[in-house]
């Protein structure tokens, strides 16, 4: 019997990311054909994988932690994680800042008169704080909030294991393993899908911010994308060589699929279906995957941290202000924390900018300046953002495995 060899997903996402920056550019005098007639499948797309992801990151998680079976072992990779998030997005601000830094003067002079920006949302730490902990069961459900769904899923997951002789639990948790599976198995038949969602995600954007919008512009987001080139070549491939044993040329090579998906989406909750599947053939552990990645999506934002360090430096330029050294280190804790509130989804580090420009007094008007392009600072953001998680995952595997050999020789 003869089958038809198929494309590889990554080479079907890479074709469909080529020809929608073809597309776009021969569209960009009918942006509206292209806002009205294919940004809605990239949509309908982007709808099931938001569909999908809430009860998969809650039963992804509670599946995880019950393999691991004992809560300190959980705590151990927590506080890992955690560590090399903080440690990696602190890295990523100071990129930000010293680039943005080298390259001012090149940045152009735009007119800072009549700019109004109306910053929204919550931006306060304490707030971010108590956002955390949900006051309803199925309300992070509802609005999509990963991070209550990340506390909720790990109370049940501890309160399962606890429940028992504290060797294993009474609870029967193949319900729980099952329908992780039928998850994960109906978020595959969505990723099919992925060629065409991000052709008509990205086809509109390339057409609607043509050329001339970039124009002044260009500078910024130059200096923006050599800083999240810089992060990921030198971090990244640091990190995974040293402490996690991968060639950083195979672990781009495998990020790929993951990394155009993020480019097209901009958005990490989007991306961490796919990312659970690059990183597990990397050779992450599923267990380490299913707990990392999601925390990650919603906490470990380097790229939305440099964005923000650039960004600070180019509007303080703008306003003819020059930051001094203990305002720059305000911005990388600043940003540090605004990064860790920023949602995974497009737009939402330009919201969190705020918060890093009023610590340091600049005027938040001034993120009008930007506003026009951010999805194409968002674009590169969140490819950062998504590689920087699934680093993390192949590291903290490695460290555990390694631990695992000298417990057991
Ligand atoms: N879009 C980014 C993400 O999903 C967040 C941001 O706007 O910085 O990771």
């Amino acid at each position: 019997m003869k089958t038809k060899k198929k494309l590889a997903l990554s080479t079907q996402i890479f074709i469909a990311l080529i020809l929608a920056i073809l597309v776009g550019v021969l569209m960009t005098s009918h942006a509206a054909i292209a806002e009205s007639y294919i940004k809605p499948f990239g949509t309908i797309f982007l709808n099931l994988i938001k569909w999908i992801v809430c009860p998969l990151v809650f039963f992804s998680i509670m599946a995880g932690v019950l393999s691991m079976k004992d809560i300190r072992r959980v705590g151990g990779i927590g506080l890992k994680t955690i560590v090399y998030y903080l440690c990696t997005t602190a890295f990523a601000v100071t990129i930000g800042l010293l680039f943005g830094n080298l390259f001012k003067g090149t940045f152009p002079a735009l007119a800072t008169t009549d700019l109004t920006y109306e910053s929204s949302g919550s931006v306060n730490f304490m707030d971010t704080l108590v956002n955390i902990f949900p006051s309803n069961f199925v309300k992070p459900f509802v609005d999509a909030n990963m991070l209550q769904i990340i506390v909720a899923s790990l109370i049940v997951a501890f309160a399962i294991i606890l429940i028992g002789d504290g060797m294993s639990s009474d609870v029967d948790t193949k319900p729980i393993n099952t329908m992780n599976d039928i998850l994960m198995k109906a978020m595959e038949m969505i990723l099919k899908l992925s060629p065409i969602g991000v052709f008509c995600l990205l086809c509109p954007v390339i057409a609607s911010n043509g050329p001339a919008i970039i124009g002044s512009l260009a500078k910024v987001l130059l200096v923006a994308y050599i800083c999240y080139i810089v992060h990921a070549v030198v971090v990244y491939s640091l990190a995974v060589k040293t402490l996690g044993g991968v060639s950083p040329i195979e672990f781009f090579k495998g990020m790929m699929p993951a990394i155009m998906f993020a480019f097209s989406s901009a958005s990490s909750v989007g991306t961490l279906p796919l990312n659970m599947e690059c990183a597990e053939k990397l050779g992450a552990d599923k267990e380490i995957t299913s707990f990392v990645l999601p925390l990650g999506a919603t906490i470990n934002m380097d790229g939305t941290a440099i964005y923000q360090g650039v960004c600070a430096i180019f509007i303080a330029s703008c306003y003819g202000i020059n930051l001094t050294f203990a305002q720059m280190l305000t911005i990388v804790l600043t940003a540090t924390l605004a990064s860790i509130g920023t949602a995974g989804v497009p737009g939402a580090g330009m919201v969190m900018l705020a918060m890093v420009l009023e610590s340091v007094g600049l005027p938040v008007d001034g993120i009008a300046l930007v506003a026009g392009v951010d999805r194409i600072f968002d674009m590169g953001r969140t490819t950062v953002n998504i590689t920087g998680d699934a680093s993390c995952a192949v590291i903290v595997s490695a460290l555990e495995r390694r631990k695992n050999r000298k417990r057991a020789g």
